[in-house]
């Protein structure tokens, strides 16, 4: 069931550790998938900076965000003049071949017409500069989290560029907000099936990409604006999220608009959800699963009966991205370990019936779902469920993890203490066989470290 655990504390008014961040903070990682884009955001200096801190601690590599750096005069004026100073800046000394515009709070709030305001800089400036792809996104933080900012950009790319043309037969991926590594794996498995893609977001380069001699102004990389223009000619779209809603999403632009059959799915881990992904490839490819995946699932499943005495029975919460959630709630309900709480900062409305769907027939019942909450709610309920171990981000880390001395199986975004998150599979029968591992070793390793007999034979 859904509840508002706020409800039981009707003197706590204010947010404390939110559990998501900001949404132009999604929409720069999100334009940071597209070639030769420099993510813009227009807003304070402030907010660009702590985006930029944020992105870099987790995916240790640079990133530029540019800014209109708006003080106090242009709150009251309006940002338009700067918003423009910044794109010419930006084109004069990127070469940015194309821009990612997102409002911020304070943009959204003094009501800034980015739409009419890039309509003015386009015909200013056609003759003068050679001019970039300019995408704009309404990212209004305080009315959604950095998941919506992060779909809200992909839909505003495939909303403003595409077109359809002759057939590519190049079908469209939209995998949501998973590393790089996630990236890369999707990419061999495409190439398995015989099949290419357009791949939007693409980060798989841009942020992880190798050590370089020479610092470049934009990372390699990145979906080419070419085939965002083509996707509407795909045979098909494949979108990863049972929470996103089709009739918002860029896959949901495509069907609209030229009829691009779309295949939403969910994020494909665990057996099921990776299943549906195979059967969708095979279907699409008109090829039967490769037999090195073939394989990666027979590895798979030994793994589960192998591991199962170590989880059996154990109870989880799960915390982060919607999405995410319902993809890890799904995954360790297979494996028999008990999801008792789920919990985002999300606000999709669709958490609830994802989980419910997704347990369906496994569970005796489903966990409870927890929607648009902050640390402290999740920390209150989830003391009172005793759990044995809590998958999400790093945020949970010292709110939860500490208090509740559960390990922490660190998922989503950010990660802040840990090294390598953005090399972390977590899709496919490999990414699933990576994920079990992690859980069925810190379950051992908290068993060691309680035991006074310090066991080395578990
Ligand atoms: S003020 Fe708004 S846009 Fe800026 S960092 Fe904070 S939440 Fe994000």
């Amino acid at each position: 069931m859904t509840a508002t655990p706020k409800a039981k504390r009707p003197n706590f008014v204010s947010t404390t550790n939110a559990c998501k961040m900001c949404a132009p903070l999604g929409a720069a990682m999100a334009f940071a998938g597209i070639e030769s884009c420099v993510p813009f955001l227009h807003g304070s200096q402030g907010c660009a900076t702590y985006m930029r801190r944020y992105i870099i601690s987790h995916f240790r590599e640079p990133m530029d965000i540019a800014s209109s750096a708006l003080g106090e005069k242009h709150a009251v004026y309006g940002g338009g003049p700067n918003l423009k100073l910044g794109l010419i800046n930006v084109i004069k000394k990127y070469g940015a071949r194309a821009i990612g515009v997102a409002s911020t709070c304070l943009t959204e709030t003094i009501g800034d017409d980015v739409s009419m305001i890039l309509h003015e800089f386009r015909k200013e400036f056609a003759g003068d500069l050679d001019l970039p792809e300019l995408i704009h996104v309404s990212t209004p933080s305080y009315s959604g989290s950095h998941m919506d900012g992060f779909h809200g950009a992909v839909r505003a790319a495939v909303d403003q560029l595409a077109g359809d043309g002759e057939p590519t037969g190049r079908i469209n991926l939209f995998p949501g907000l998973v590393s790089p590594e996630d990236i890369r794996h999707l990419k061999r498995l495409l190439e398995d099936f015989g099949l290419t893609a357009a791949i939007l977001p693409d980060i798989s380069e841009t942020l992880d990409g190798p050590a370089l001699e020479d610092y470049r102004k934009i990372p390699e990389g990145g979906c080419p604006v070419s085939r965002i223009r083509s996707m509407g000619a795909a045979p098909a779209s494949i979108e990863f999220g049972r929470v996103l809603d089709p009739a918002r999403s860029a896959g949901g632009v495509l069907a609209e608009r030229f009829g691009t059959p779309l295949r939403s799915l969910g994020l494909p881990i665990g057996l099921r959800e990776t299943d549906a992904f195979m059967e969708t490839l095979e279907e699409l490819s008109g090829r039967p699963l490769p037999r090195r995946h073939e394989l990666a699932r027979g590895r798979l499943v030994d793994a589960m009966v192998d591991g199962h005495k170590y989880l059996s029975g154990k109870r989880a919460v799960v915390f982060g991205e919607e999405d995410m959630c319902v993809a890890l709630t799904s995954f360790l309900a297979e494996i028999g370990v008990k999801p008792v709480l789920v919990a985002s900062g999300g606000s999709s409305g669709n958490l609830e019936r994802a989980v419910r769907d997704v347990t369906d027939g496994i569970l005796p019942e489903p966990p409870k779902v927890f929607a648009k909450v902050d640390f402290a709610e999740i920390t209150e309920q989830a003391r009172e469920l005793n759990p044995d171990l809590l998958i999400g981000n790093s945020k949970g880390y010292r709110v939860l993890s500490r208090e509740l001395d559960a390990p922490l199986i660190r998922c989503g975004f950010p990660i802040h203490d840990r090294f390598g998150s953005q090399r972390v599979r977590h899709l496919g029968y490999a990414g699933t066989q990576d994920l079990f591992d992690r859980i069925v070793n810190t379950v051992i390793e908290k068993k060691q470290a309680d035991s006074d007999i310090g066991y080395g034979y578990i």
